[in-house]
């Protein structure tokens, strides 16, 4: 059976869609995983320059909120590693969402579940595993819009 490619909270489609790690369903937009996005920290790091673009840090005692995060228009988002230090221009991104479904769905009521990519298989009645998207495919993703 075919699966429809459209959000599992809003309906919409046309836009990426995301999935639970080894699960199909519930499919979530950006937008929709952004209002349910779950409170995270990290932990505080004190920077120091290294090189031109390098940067060491040193882990504090101090836990912080993360702050909020918004899905670019690749689908990615920061990692969780906090603030970079002034000047860094390389980010590490990341295109996992980490959501609190707990008013979607029963089976992921823990209030932080991993989302990866949705990306459809051609036979569009699967989803291919997370390490083995062929290149087109995630280009497919990656070309829909964000929102
Ligand atoms: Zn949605």
């Amino acid at each position: 059976m075919k699966i429809e490619y459209v959000c599992s909270i809003c309906g919409k489609k046309n836009v990426k869609l995301w999935r639970p790690y080894g699960d199909s369903a519930p499919l979530i937009c950006a937008e929709c995983a952004e209002k349910r996005q779950s409170p995270r920290k990290y932990r505080e790091k004190v920077w120091s320059k290294v090189g031109e673009e390098h940067f060491s840090g040193e882990y504090t005692d101090k836990e912080l909120p993360l702050p909020k995060w918004e899905v670019n228009e690749k689908g990615k988002i920061p990692t969780n590693m906090g603030p970079a230090p002034e000047g860094m221009t390389m980010i590490p991104m990341t295109d996992q969402l980490i959501v609190d479904l707990s008013d979607v769905s029963k089976a992921y009521s823990s209030g932080s579940t991993t989302m990866i990519p949705a990306c459809l298989t051609a036979e569009e009645d699967n989803f291919w595993c997370y390490t083995v998207v062929p290149e087109d495919v995630c280009k497919w993703w990656e070309e829909l819009p964000t929102r």
